[in-house]
């Protein structure tokens, strides 16, 4: 603990005596210490990082009350609850008070009988509410869930953007602005927005050393699912997928397999949402075959792995579902496949989105983020970590490309082949058929495009049609390759592929492992 000035004593006073813990947690006491001295500060920590103690201490100890200000209204109760049960005072304000009951916690708030206060944006930026705290001694204002002013993430919410106002109305009021999931620019949004600017940031904690990261190239999902489950009977996980007719016949192909496998998705009853639910929290051994709306609020320790067969759109939604694995700190795993066919599903999801211009953008550099873990040779976490600006090592020992590092082979010649392939034949067809031509197979669409006399007919047999959907995959990950999202999918060539088409540049990709004989053997040159 460093930069001691009167205060980590009694802030730690409170911690043992209150709380009942030993120590802080990682940035805990800078920030108390910081926030207790009056000054701002952005804290970006994961969900169980404890957050909570960061504005909750500070408003202790420091005079008036803390306002607490989050969109969760349903979690306020409990919060409340809990503080109480450790003989703090406090309350909370929003919609689901009855007029007499709002009206007792303000008479309490005016005569300085509470210590926390939990208010809901909407109501904290109501003029009248507005009034009645300057009428009030005031500790500190806590923003909860800070990600929410940001207009291009999921979470958005309007009332969120007037609370740069607390700056303006309370200047001397230190302020803390706390996320579980916030990228750098987030980051960027939340201190503008805010009028953050003073503030000091503390980003800690996004690792989680017990969780084991593996991606792998998409051949055969459900049978690399199953030598991925094979060694883990009897544990409990949770596999996503991205549509909820996946949900259902993965999780019944599951259950023929003998896994006790249970669908979760919005399109089932509450009722059996629920039944699914509990007997994955209770009994043993039960995989949840779930699409993202699967997870919220689901606290249970043991859980595994978390294994996707479908990608995520942003780094955020894999680490934030990933992160549902091992909260009991022992060794647990997280495993995905992903394919091109993945990469040009989003994109197109994107695309047809009604979103702006700006927002669509900045879900393309999210996927382009996602992608580049999906692709990356070194280190996994090391990208995890260093996309949330954490501190991260150079060789983390615990996925997959640590413990086996890939090859990596020079695609030079395959990449020219492959874009004069796409070129010769017009960017006009799919993978299928490029493929097809490249490997010289003379299908009934070959023949009637008379693509048999193509100069670039059959060049590409000397590797396998694994390994070449994997050169077209990550092609078009690297952006020298873009898929046509509005009409059939036709492969297409960017203006950043034309060194690697003349040769002026050479390409070096990740060497897969195809089961298939022949791929070994690829670079016989
Ligand atoms: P967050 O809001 O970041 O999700 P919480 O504030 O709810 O996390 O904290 C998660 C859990 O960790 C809580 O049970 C909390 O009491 C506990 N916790 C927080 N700080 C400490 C600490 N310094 N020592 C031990 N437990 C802590
Ligand atoms: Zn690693």
């Amino acid at each position: 603990m460093k930069t001691i000035t009167r205060m980590p004593q009694t802030a730690l006073d409170l911690l043992n005596s209150l709380y009942g813990y030993d120590s802080f947690r990682g940035h805990q006491a800078e920030i108390i210490d910081q926030l207790t001295a009056g000054h701002d500060a952005l804290v970006l920590m994961p969900t169980g990082g404890g957050k909570s103690l960061c504005y909750q201490i500070p408003s202790l100890l420091r005079d008036g009350v803390g306002m607490i200000i989050s969109p969760l209204i349903a979690l306020m109760q409990d919060q409340v609850d809990a503080m109480q049960q450790l003989g703090v005072k406090a309350a909370f304000l929003n919609s689901t008070l009855a007029i007499n009951e709002q009206n007792f916690i303000e008479q309490q708030l005016l005569a300085g009988e509470l210590d926390l206060l939990y208010i809901a944006p909407e109501r904290l930026v109501q003029e009248r509410t507005l009034e009645l705290l300057q009428r009030c001694q005031l500790a500190l204002f806590a923003i909860d869930e800070a990600h929410c002013v940001s207009q291009w993430g999921h979470d958005f919410r309007a009332d969120y953007l007037s609370l740069s106002l607390l700056h303006e109305r309370f200047p001397n009021i230190p302020r803390i602005a706390l996320t579980a999931t916030a990228d750098v620019r987030t980051r960027q949004e939340i201190i503008e927005r805010l009028a953050l600017t003073d503030a000091k940031s503390y980003i800690s904690g996004f690792d989680r050393p017990n969780i084991r990261y593996g991606i792998a190239n998409k051949t055969s999902p459900r049978k690399q699912l199953m030598a991925f489950l094979q060694q883990r009977k009897q544990e409990a996980g949770i596999v996503y997928c991205l549509s909820r007719k996946k949900v259902e016949d993965t999780a019944a192909w599951l259950t023929q397999q003998g896994f006790t496998a249970l669908p979760y998705h919005a399109g089932l009853s509450p009722q059996l949402r629920e039944t699914h639910q509990s007997r994955f929290l209770r009994e043993d051994g039960v995989i949840i075959v779930a699409t993202i709306a699967f997870g919220m609020g689901i606290d249970k320790p043991d859980v595994r792995f978390v294994a996707h067969l479908d990608l995520p759109k942003s780094i955020e939604a894999y680490y934030q579902e990933t992160g549902r694995a091992g909260r009991d700190g022992l060794p647990a795993e997280a495993w995905m496949v992903y394919g091109l066919q993945d990469v040009v599903r989003l994109q197109q999801m994107q695309q047809q989105s009604n979103g702006s211009e700006q927002f669509k953008r900045a879900e393309r550099h999210k996927l382009d983020a996602m992608l580049g873990l999906c692709e990356v040779t070194s280190c996994r976490r090391q990208v995890l970590l260093n996309y949330f600006a954490d501190k991260a090592p150079d060789h983390c020992g615990n996925c997959d490309n640590c413990q086996i590092p890939p090859e990596t082979w020079d695609a030079s010649e395959a990449a020219q082949k492959l874009l004069s392939c796409v070129y010769r034949t017009g960017q006009r067809f799919g993978v299928v058929h490029v493929l097809d031509v490249l490997l010289g197979k003379e299908t009934d669409k070959v023949l009637q495009h008379g693509h048999q006399q193509l100069s670039t007919f059959g060049i590409g047999s000397d590797i396998h049609e694994a390994q070449w959907r994997s050169v077209v995959r990550q092609l078009v990950v690297r952006g020298l390759l873009r898929v046509d999202l509005e009409g059939y999918s036709a492969l297409q060539l960017t203006d950043i592929c034309r060194p690697v088409l003349k040769g002026e540049q050479s390409l070096h990709l990740r060497k897969e492992d195809f089961k298939a004989p022949s791929a070994k053997k690829a670079g016989k040159k």
